[in-house]
């Protein structure tokens, strides 16, 4: 059989029949990676923003080979005439992917975005948000970026029972305090939700601060486990619940193992833990999938409607 070379050239040689399989197999996954991309910006599971930042950051990856048209159309309320109009005004060629834009197309494309979550953040009122997670998901990573980059963003400082680490300020990081007093402020009602955390100490999140800020118009976040998210929900029916998800089972997995901190057994019963962990991601309103800690902080505070600063 005569054999067909790429493009009539009988000096280029022919792929492989494997190379070609392999190829189609590629361009499937990376379609469906796209796909997944726009029902998160769909369902603001990730922000435009950090979509963006991802297409600059590896052209080739699913990001970077969205096409600009899909990735506006999966924004809620952007419809296709405004998708027109927009592009037109940043002065953005419709066949443009996010990876191949120019610098000045894709700021001008960031302030657009940034317009628009400005906008709908306007007239809203300041919330209680709750960030939890399974273990070793990086909540402490996050919530430690939130802090030092965000400083509009108000933390409430909770009271625990285990002593303080090396460096932990009494009021900065927690209220350091003993049994006697926890007993005294779950039975004053001084806190909004309580629990023991890795059946070791009691942690709790003092209600008066939170309650304060909230009425003064200031947005605060609680970084708590899911026993207490659950509380929140309970009594704030209208605080936001947001899921931090690792990117997937074994990242997690490798994390926890990562961190080197913990036996074999102790490593193997967290991961237990993190199954069971994983599964109420159902029961929050939002999830953040923690891929980069300054996507996740940068989404994090988006969902509590502050301005982004980063
Ligand atoms: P660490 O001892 O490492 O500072 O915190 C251990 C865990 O306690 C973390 O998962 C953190 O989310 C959780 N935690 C911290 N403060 C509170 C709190 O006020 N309430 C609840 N329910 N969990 C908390």
């Amino acid at each position: 059989m005569a054999e067909i070379h790429p493009a009539g050239d009988p000096t280029r040689p022919i792929p492989p029949e494997v190379d070609r399989v392999a190829a189609s197999r590629a361009a499937v996954a990376a379609r469906r990676a796209r796909a997944e991309l726009k029902s998160q910006i769909a369902a603001g599971r990730r922000s435009a923003e950090s979509v963006l930042d991802e297409g600059s950051r590896d052209p080739n990856g699913a990001a970077g080979t969205l096409r600009v048209t899909d990735f506006l159309l999966s924004i809620p309320a952007i419809g296709v005439t405004k998708m027109h109009s927009t592009l037109e005004r940043l002065e953005i060629s419709e066949v443009k992917r996010l990876g191949g834009l120019g610098r000045h197309q894709r700021e001008r494309l960031r302030g657009f975005l940034r317009e628009r979550a400005r906008l709908s953040a306007k007239g809203r009122t300041a919330r209680l948000t709750v960030l939890a997670g399974p273990t070793a998901v990086g909540k402490g990573t996050v919530s430690a970026y939130i802090r030092e980059h965000y400083p509009d963003v108000l933390f409430s400082v909770s009271a625990t029972t285990r002593a303080p680490r090396p460096g932990e300020v009494d009021g900065v990081h927690y209220f350091f305090v003993d049994d006697a007093e926890f007993d005294r402020m779950v039975e004053a009602g001084e806190l909004l939700e309580w629990a023991v955390v890795h059946n070791r100490s009691r942690y709790g999140t003092p209600r008066r601060p939170v309650e304060e800020a909230l009425a003064a118009g200031r947005s605060v976040l609680l970084e708590i486990d899911l026993q207490g998210a659950r509380q929140v929900r309970a009594s704030a029916p209208d605080s936001l619940l947001v899921f931090l998800a690792p990117p997937s089972w074994d990242e997690l997995v490798r994390r926890l193992i990562g961190r080197g901190t913990e036996a074999p057994e102790e490593q193997q019963r967290r991961l237990e833990t993190a199954k069971v962990e994983l599964a109420a991601e159902s029961e929050f309103d939002r999830t953040v999938v923690n891929v980069t800690v300054q996507d996740a902080a940068r989404e994090v505070v988006e969902l509590m409607n502050l301005p982004a600063r980063a």
